[in-house]
């Protein structure tokens, strides 16, 4: 069928009809939210605009700008920083480019000397080259480069004495640029703006390396008598002038008023059946995500509605392809064909050819990772299927925004997997709709970040008081710590960095934690990759199926003196899963709250993990097929936590026994931690936890949920800011679940130590009703922490 014009209500609803009456499948859509339209809002050009500029954006279909755009080049081009927050195809590319390339030209000297420069940055190298190719399309007379990994030795002494646009990844400012500035101090002088593209995607540990990059970006800058105007583009998020100026260190302003024109939107929340076997501990599990979607994206395909899937894993995503392909072949041989699996990593040629066969239509259907988002240029689609909530909420407009021709209507599926999260949402469509998108979170203070960088800065140029104050708050323990250490030393010019290393080498900040483990194919010894050290005992112990860039792994052994997994290619058709037991000591209290006789509070922890098992999961269902034992050692990591205590006489008054106690725990700690996303921007494999009926160091009964990154990564922190909220989503969740006593969509959690045993769905309700009885009552504040 067709996709009609804007006109009329019903195409999407027709649409969705097909979906579920004429398939028998009412039940499994829980909510339908009709978003409405937007119209364009365009604006004149700036006048500051050069006719160049104007010509080859005319020359693009762009006669006059959207509104927003127009704000926030003003704005950039007078010097104030600003942040461009707006959903997907709104243009934000054109809001920098425009000012960053007047700057260019503007400043040209009389003999082409070399005009202002502009420092573009982008999470990956792929996004960085789109970006320099739409750049080289619009034909200006300024001079572009690339400089990543893949640079030759001449491209990139080309870049540093003549290029005026420069596109890179912080990782290259972090381990290349900034330890040579030396070298790039005439470029660097000239810096009139740095672009700080898809700026979302610096969040958690990530996000607090790269603010403290940026931070020397500034400080070198200010040697060279540059203070670049920053310019930042972010998908929607709450309050983005909080998170722009924790990711700078400066004040920024927010344009968040989207003038760009889009149609209604039929928001589907989807929750798969039941399914006919059972899971662990005899608990009914759902029909999985993938195979629902297959369903679905299969009679998408049939009524040639031009559809993209996002699913969450790669092997999901060969998955949800083939799957639909078969069941396409089973109607129409010649269907099988218009359907295909996006990856990533591809070269720019496939995923162009990819982008046009979509557009003629001789494909219809492409399953694809978040990948796409940094990478593929497709809009117009007629529906996306969203395979599990993607995370944020902000991930979730982002994956939608990409449904709609234009004006046109378009259909959005979100289908739940399950967990507590997925079910939580589909059947709380409030908890989505209609209330701001999450803040970005991440901690520039935690110190196991800001100690590499300062080391990196002091060897860059030695650190001054004065240069404290830009690197935080707690800098100044972190260098006297350093200092004590002997990787610093203080002089009367102030701390130096005397070590012959670089310095740089002491943060990887694409890293969650410890030195990496290489992972080594067993013949050749050829390294098929790395994975990081935090991750290594439950990711690369002996036995584990390991995915790599589409490949199926087994590990044959784990060395963690020498830290190498080898690795041999093949696929036993399960994956395995790693389970570790955990315990916690409180280390101190950073904030408290008390709720009645209960307390909430925020701290400080070390927690010791051991990897003890893994589990095998049959494909494509998941079935437990079977259990392994592991011989690992313990690992420790200082972090912070938000724990709740409830004392024994609330447990009396709530009628809780001893025999409950410990499965209540254990059951409202999993789903907790399942639902801390609803709060803060991580997923659950983020953040652990530990409950136990009576904690040494409380002396009562105690729940933990703790930030798996060393010196925390700022989730528990949202946890306890936003803790009544949180905890009681987690009550309704275990509450609602149709499950007798407790499944993987509310309290069973697939990397619990304790084979998820002992559990009480009933007792975990109990205890969450005393605890939250005196607990503050929550707003719709999911912004982010006010302290
Ligand atoms: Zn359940
Ligand atoms: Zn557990």
């Amino acid at each position: 069928m067709t996709p009609p014009a804007a006109t009329g209500d019903t195409w999407a609803a027709a649409l969705l009809d097909r979906l579920t009456t004429d398939r028998g499948r009412e039940d499994r859509l829980t909510h339908l939210e009709l978003l409405p339209s937007r119209p364009a809002q365009p604006a004149d050009w700036p006048a500051w605009v050069p006719g160049p500029v104007r010509a080859a954006y005319a020359g693009r279909g762009v006669e006059r700008p959207w509104r927003h755009q127009v704000v926030v080049a003003d704005a950039a081009w007078s010097g104030e920083h600003v942040v461009v927050s707006t959903g997907t195809a709104s243009g934000k590319s054109l809001a920098f480019q425009v000012p960053a390339l007047s700057a260019v030209l503007a400043a040209r000297g009389a003999r082409g000397q070399r005009g202002a420069g502009v420092l573009y940055l982008a999470p990956t190298k792929a996004l960085a080259h789109d970006q320099w190719a739409g750049l080289r399309s619009l034909d200006l007379d300024v001079r572009i480069s690339t400089h990543d990994g893949d640079s030759t030795r001449e491209e990139r002494d080309w870049t540093r004495d003549h290029a005026e646009y420069v596109l890179t990844n912080p990782d290259m400012l972090h381990r290349s640029l900034l330890p040579a500035h030396e070298h790039w101090s005439r470029f660097l002088a000239t810096l009139r703006f740095v672009v700080v593209d898809e700026a979302h995607h610096y969040r958690g540990v990530f996000g607090a390396h790269v603010s403290q990059v940026l931070r020397r970006l500034r400080r070198i800058c200010a040697r060279y008598g540059a203070h670049p105007t920053f310019v930042l583009a972010s998908a929607t998020m709450s309050e983005p002038e909080v998170t722009a100026a924790r990711l700078t260190g400066l004040p920024v302003r927010a344009v968040t008023e989207d003038a760009s024109p889009r149609g209604r939107v039929a928001l589907a929340l989807w929750e798969p059946p039941f399914s006919s076997y059972l899971g662990e501990n005899g608990a009914p599990v759902r029909r999985p995500a993938g195979s629902e979607a297959a369903d679905l994206l299969t009679d998408l395909v049939i009524h040639d509605v031009r559809t993209l899937a996002f699913v969450r894993s790669r092997r999901g995503v060969e998955q949800v392809a083939r799957t639909t392909a078969d069941l396409l072949e089973e109607v129409d041989p010649a269907l099988a064909g218009r359907v295909a699996a996006y990856r990533g990593g591809y070269l720019p040629e496939e995923r162009r050819e990819l982008e046009e066969q979509l557009r003629r239509g001789d494909l219809v259907g492409l399953a694809a990772t978040n990948a796409l988002e940094l990478g593929i240029d497709i809009s117009g689609l007629d529906a996306v299927l969203m395979v599990g909530f993607p995370g944020t909420r902000a991930a979730l407009w982002q994956q939608l925004g990409r449904a709609g021709r234009g004006a046109g209507d378009a259909l959005g599926v979100l289908v739940a997997r399950d967990d507590p999260l997925d079910t939580y949402l589909v059947h709380h469509p409030e908890a989505l709709i209609g209330r701001p998108v999450e803040a970005s979170v991440f901690d520039p203070d935690n110190p196991y970040v800001l100690g590499p960088h300062l080391c990196a800065a002091a060897q860059e140029l030695p650190l001054t008081e004065d240069d404290l104050s830009m690197f935080g708050p707690t800098s100044r323990d972190v260098v006297d710590q350093l200092t004590a250490a002997g990787l610093l030393r203080r002089r009367p010019r102030g701390w130096f960095w005397t070590d012959r290393r670089p310095a740089a080498d002491l943060a990887d900040i694409r890293s969650t934690g410890g030195p990496a483990v290489q992972l080594l194919e067993a013949v050749t010894g050829r390294v098929v990759g790395t994975v990081d050290g935090g991750r290594a005992h439950s990711t690369a112990h002996p036995g584990a199926v390991y995915l790599h860039r589409g490949e199926t792994w087994l590990v044959r052994e784990l060395d963690l003196d020498d830290r190498v997994a080898l690795l041999e290619r093949g696929d036993p058709g399960y994956s395995t899963s790693a389970r570790e037991l955990t315990s916690i000591d409180v280390v101190g209290e950073r904030a408290h709250a008390d709720w009645g006789g209960c307390r909430l509070v925020l701290g400080d922890v070390e927690v010791t993990h051991r990897v003890v098992s893994y589990l095998k999961r049959r494909h494509p269902g998941g079935e437990v097929v079977g259990e392994e034992p592991l011989d690992l050692p313990e690992r420790t990591l200082r972090t912070v936590a938000v724990w709740w205590t409830v004392p024994d006489h609330v447990l009396d008054e709530a009628g809780l026994g001893g025999d409950v106690v410990p499965g209540a725990a254990h059951a409202a700690e999993h789903c907790s931690i399942g639902l801390l996303p609803l709060v803060a921007t991580c997923d659950r494999w983020d953040i652990g936890g530990v409950s136990t009926a009576r904690h040494p160091d409380t002396g009562v009964l105690t729940v933990f949920v703790y930030d798996g990154h060393p010196g925390g990564a700022g989730f528990a922190e949202r946890g306890f800011r936003a803790a009544a909220a949180w905890l009681r989503a987690t009550r309704d969740t275990i509450e609602d679940c149709e499950c007798p006593e407790g499944c993987p969509s509310c309290v069973q959690s697939p990397k619990c130590g304790n084979q998820n045993n002992p559990l009480d769905k009933a007792g975990a309700v109990a205890l969450l009703d005393a605890l939250l009885r005196h607990a503050p009552v929550a707003g719709h504040d999911d912004g982010p922490a006010r302290a």
